[in-house]
């Protein structure tokens, strides 16, 4: 497993590897764009050929794009849909051009509407974006079921997965908060296996392609997004262990979402904790 965190490109794309090392990272997440704007970045060659040889001297093996929270590819409004769709054309040609191995993205949210139908536009509007881009795989994240967001469920991912039409550009990102959070009880290896087994029937072997690593700071079934610091939360210690040294994951990227002591993002001794409890884990399952 390649644990590492989400970091600010913020200065220059190689900025985001450098963060990364600081942090002790064998991955790394950024988001390819201001989060809070439509207005894409556009990058400069030099930058990507920056991004690229800044890696390649680094510990850092993977790098993952997270889409900005705006897109709704769901949207029953077609203008929220055209952003949407052309927001994340940007974001795969970006993670082709530096080479990332996925775009994570919340599938998308039905509000008040029909879930049905919204699954069928969301299914649509990423279709369009994996035709109008080229390479890079795109990750439908799971979510902790909060309103109308799609995706808490493996059965409503696998239903995505559908409407988006299959293929091998298309995978799936387990985020540990949002798996308890929608109900799925991961906090013993035991229980684990079970999740990771429904995961495996309902979306295909290999599908789960990339891991956010978040504790949660609320309990089993509550459906709110709110992440906790590793062992902070209702995940602990143990369950993040579970989670980080769980068989089938081991050959996954996993990064770190946590708010840090200040808010400012998980710092290194949290990614440090993050590799000392997946070898805990590991030992404790051997
Ligand atoms: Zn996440
Ligand atoms: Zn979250």
């Amino acid at each position: 497993m390649l644990i590492g965190a989400h970091v600010s490109p913020a200065g220059g794309l190689p900025k985001a590897i450098e963060r990364g090392v600081e942090r002790g990272c064998e991955a790394i997440q950024i988001f390819n764009q201001s989060p809070r704007m439509w207005k894409p970045t556009t990058y400069r060659n030099e930058d990507v050929a920056a991004f690229r040889e800044a890696m390649a001297d680094s510990p850092i093996e993977a790098v993952v794009i997270h889409a900005v929270y705006l897109l709704n590819c769901a949207s029953d409004d077609a203008e929220i849909r055209a952003k949407s769709l052309a927001s994340l054309t940007h974001s795969l040609r970006v993670g082709h051009a530096i080479g990332a191995s996925g775009v994570v993205l919340h599938p998308g949210s039905a509000k008040t509407g029909h879930v049905g139908d919204a699954i069928t536009r969301a299914g649509g509007t990423i279709a369009e974006a994996l035709a109008e881009s080229e390479g890079c795989e795109l990750h439908l994240e799971n979510t902790a079921g909060a309103g109308g967001t799609l995706g808490r469920s493996f059965d409503e991912l696998a239903a995505l997965l559908d409407a988006a039409g299959g293929g091998k550009r298309l995978g799936v990102c387990l985020d540990s908060c949002h798996l308890l959070a929608s109900g799925y009880d991961i906090r013993t290896p035991e229980k684990l296996k079970g999740v990771l087994s429904e995961s495996t029937r309902k979306l295909g072997r290999g599908t789960v392609r990339s891991l956010h690593l978040n504790d949660s700071q609320t309990p089993l079934g509550s459906n709110r997004d709110r992440h906790a610091n590793i062992g902070k939360g209702e995940l602990g210690r143990k369950g993040c262990a579970a989670f980080l040294s769980a068989p089938s994951l081991q050959k996954l990227p996993c990064v770190l979402e946590t708010p840090g002591e200040n808010r400012e993002g998980p710092p290194r001794k949290e990614v440090l904790l993050a590799k000392r409890l997946r070898k805990q884990g590991l030992d404790a399952r051997s």
